[in-house]
């Protein structure tokens, strides 16, 4: 953040060209959704035990997105790294 009033630079300094993230970003799954990648994903659980928490871990593709294994809520899973896995990967052979 720069000096000054962050909301009037931000209304000053708006393009077609910003950034900005939306709120809810389009690629993230769900519990129970099916992983369209390999990849690490970081995984968000909102209101565990009162809490959130946030861990990355790596996910096959065509794995179903699990819940939490102690408060059975439901997750979000964002793709932040696809990685292929040797099996999916052209270049190499069994
Ligand atoms: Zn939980």
């Amino acid at each position: 953040m720069s000096v000054g009033n962050p909301i009037e630079e931000k209304k000053l300094q708006r393009s077609p060209h910003e950034n900005e993230r939306p709120a809810i970003a389009a690629d993230v799954r769900v519990t129970g959704q099916t992983a369209p990648v390999s990849g690490i994903y970081l995984v968000e659980h909102t209101n565990h035990a009162g809490g959130t928490t946030k861990q990355e871990t790596l996910i096959l593709k065509g794995a179903v997105f699990p819940g939490c294994a102690v408060c059975g809520e439901r997750l979000n899973f964002v793709l932040r790294l696809p990685v292929k896995h040797i099996t999916e990967d052209p270049d190499f052979r069994p």
